[in-house]
């Protein structure tokens, strides 16, 4: 499997690896938001999150709640984002499922979101649909 995030674990492509044990490996992207900016991943190769066992989810995030504030520290960050691209058109690229630990400063101009009111009545039938699905 031609998989860039598999061949990091494995360690045939170097990383700045922040943490790892028999579960998860946490290391720092090279295009990052900002300084600190670390993805968690699970040492086996699954899709997405909707892809890969609750156990594993789990340690991830338990593996995001140990190393976030020491990352924040070490950077000097005031706050962080946690994000999960979800499929290309949300920004996904690699497909092995990944956490992004984003460091944020006052003023660092990273938008993460443009909001779009709904229109009148238009929440509610949200709500709906999407229970219907459940
Ligand atoms: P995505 O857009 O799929 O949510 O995030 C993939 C992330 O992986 C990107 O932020 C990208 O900068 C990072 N990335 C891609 N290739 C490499 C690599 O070879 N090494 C590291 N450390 N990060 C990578
Ligand atoms: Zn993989």
């Amino acid at each position: 499997m031609d998989c860039i995030f598999c061949k990091i674990i494995a360690k045939e492509i170097p990383s700045e690896i922040i943490y790892e044990n028999d579960k998860v490996f946490a290391f720092l992207d090279t295009n990052p938001v900002n300084p600190g900016h670390t993805l968690v991943i699970p040492k086996t190769h699954n899709e997405n999150l909707i892809d890969t066992e609750d156990e594993l989810l789990c340690e991830i995030i338990l593996t995001v709640k140990k190393i976030a504030p020491a990352i924040i520290k070490a950077v000097g960050a005031e706050g962080y984002n946690l994000g999960v691209n979800s499929g290309t058109v949300a920004g996904q690229v690699v497909f092995h499922t990944h956490f992004h630990i984003m460091p944020r400063f006052e003023g660092d101009g990273h938008r993460h979101w443009n909001k779009k009111p709904y229109k009148e009545g238009e929440i509610g039938e949200v709500a709906l649909k999407i229970i219907a699905e459940l």
